[in-house]
């Protein structure tokens, strides 16, 4: 018999009501991994300390979510490329001795889209501006999009996107600022919603997009995961378009971090039917 067991979790502040660790538990249970995900509150004043024990204690590998996604960085061995250009980390893989960050907010997003639409080509509204949107924005610019209107209601934080993506990838960016409601314009392929915006408990609240803007070719994208069946998924479902909801996105990050840590591919239905049965 051997009880030594792999050790995998997550720092954050708040952690309590992170679902990850259910759905990556759920996934180690049904590929026969004897792993454990440990959820862990972790301050940022603790956070180096943090570090330092997963280390010390032979962690496979960790995700590191709000408050600590760029903190990291300076406790780390080095980064991958994504990571690199968005300037955040949420998932570390261990390679040897080191600690190597990785971003799979972004990828996550990209693999559950390229389910319905491959990117390549293909032109984007993003709206919001904030980690989400910065991570999905590289991410899709490095998948190929051709064309990028970030939409955002700070200019400012808009344009730091806008600038980096011009700056680092082959897309090509601009910023549109968002007042009153936003007409989508006629041509745009993708529409991502990656604001904090119809996010639980504000379930009714909705992005101000014109809906009747939306129409059957668009594939419509939301980053908000709770809960997945967003106003905004609704109304571009009724428009006829073709939807990806924040579960996917989330999913998937998983499924990408856990071949990181573990090599193996998962099965990403698992991990999305733990995340429904929860009923966040
Ligand atoms: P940030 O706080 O970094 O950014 C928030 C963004 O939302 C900014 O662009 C902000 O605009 C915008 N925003 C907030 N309130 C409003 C409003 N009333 N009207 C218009 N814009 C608004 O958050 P994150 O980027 O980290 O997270 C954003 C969302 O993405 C969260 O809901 C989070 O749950 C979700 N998310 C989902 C993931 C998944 O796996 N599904 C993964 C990561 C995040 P401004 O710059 O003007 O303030």
């Amino acid at each position: 018999m051997n009880f030594l067991l792999p050790l995998t979790g997550s720092f954050a502040q708040p952690a309590a009501e992170n679902p990850t660790v259910a759905m990556i538990e759920a996934a180690y249970r049904h590929h026969g991994l004897d792993w454990r995900y440990i959820n862990v509150e972790v301050s940022p004043d603790d956070l180096a300390d943090a570090v330092r024990g997963a280390r010390a204690m032979g962690w496979r590998g960790f995700n590191c979510s709000i408050p600590h996604k760029v903190a990291v960085i300076d406790h780390l061995d080095g980064l991958g490329k994504s990571a690199e250009i968005i300037g955040a980390v949420n998932t570390i893989v261990r390679d040897g001795d080191r600690l190597i960050g990785e971003n799979t907010d972004g990828r996550g997003f990209v693999a559950a889209l390229k389910t319905v639409v491959d990117p390549a080509g293909k032109s984007v509204v993003l709206f919001g501006a904030g980690g989400a949107a910065r991570a999905v924005a590289v991410e899709m610019a490095l998948a190929g999009a051709t064309r990028i209107t970030v939409v955002n209601r700070s200019a400012e934080r808009g344009r730091v996107v806008v600038d980096l993506l011009n700056g680092r990838t082959d897309t090509q960016a601009s910023y549109t600022s968002w007042e009153g409601t936003f007409v989508v314009p006629s041509g745009s392929d993708i529409v991502i919603h990656a604001t904090s915006v119809g996010l639980y408990p504000d379930v009714d609240a909705m992005p101000d997009i014109d809906t009747d803007s939306l129409t059957p070719e668009m594939v419509v994208a939301d980053g908000i995961h709770n809960p997945p069946l967003t106003r905004l998924i609704q109304a571009a479902k009724d428009r006829g378009c073709k939807t990806v909801d924040g579960l996917g996105m989330l999913v998937q990050q998983g499924v990408i971090g856990m071949k990181y840590w573990t090599g193996v591919d998962v099965d990403p239905h698992v991990m999305r039917q733990a995340l429904l049965d929860l009923e966040l």
